[in-house]
């Protein structure tokens, strides 16, 4: 049997009560709290603050929950909402699951996307149609008007920004091209994204001069 302290409900001040429930959102990270997690985590039951108040979200708004909320969501730009979405699912080798976006594998939680996009659903279209508009910008045929940078002999820079790298690996079906090693069926492969022809002999950072290889193949790579 589940052994459970009695609660205390009666005479608690508004302001205790209160008190606790911004603790356990806190505690959490969120910018929100349910009725059944409050229960599961408060120091009363939940049914004392809904009752005090009238209902759960008059316990929420008594609280200020929907204000941080707002605070929270203006600060997050979508930009940075859907970089947090690659490095998942790069992280994962396959499209996240609403379950999965939790810490430490996510920074924001899907109440977050699902604030700002509707649905869920609709906040993975929304990254998809960000991500493929960048297609062409880092092609071959993207970067065929470019002019060669005197400062570094090339048309693009080294680096690999993080839609970029989102191309190359959707685009090796987020497995290694050499070992065909994928986080979605080993969990300790991490995959990285590598210059086929290098960087120093003159190859472009474009998709049709990267790679997706996972961490042993690459450093087999740069041995040779
Ligand atoms: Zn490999």
């Amino acid at each position: 049997m589940k052994f459970e302290l009695v609660k205390f409900n009666r005479n608690i001040p508004d302001k205790e009560l209160l008190a606790d429930v911004r603790r356990v959102a806190a505690e959490l990270k969120q910018d929100f709290l349910t009725f059944n997690q409050y229960e599961e985590l408060g120091k009363f039951n939940a049914s004392t603050p809904k009752h005090r108040f009238g209902s759960w979200s008059k316990v929420l708004e008594k609280a200020g929950l929907p204000k941080i909320r707002k605070q929270l969501n203006a600060r997050i730009e979508n930009e940075e909402l859907f970089h947090n979405l690659e490095e998942v699912w790069t992280k994962l080798g396959r499209q996240p699951r609403i379950s999965e976006m939790f810490e430490p594998l996510s920074r924001y939680s899907s109440g977050v996307y699902k604030r700002r996009f509707g649905t869920w659903m609709k906040a993975l279209e929304n990254f998809v149609s960000y991500i493929n508009k960048e297609e062409k910008v880092f092609s071959e045929e993207g970067i065929g008007n470019l002019a060669v940078k005197s400062a570094n002999r090339h048309k693009t820079e080294r680096s690999v920004n993080w839609r970029l790298r989102f191309l190359v690996m959707r685009q090796d079906n987020f497995k290694c091209r050499n070992c065909g090693n994928s986080p979605a069926t080993d969990q300790k492969i991490v995959l990285n994204v590598d210059h086929i022809k290098a960087w120093a002999n003159g190859g472009e950072t474009i998709l049709e001069n990267l790679q997706t290889l996972c961490s042993k193949c690459n450093i087999g790579k740069s041995n040779l």
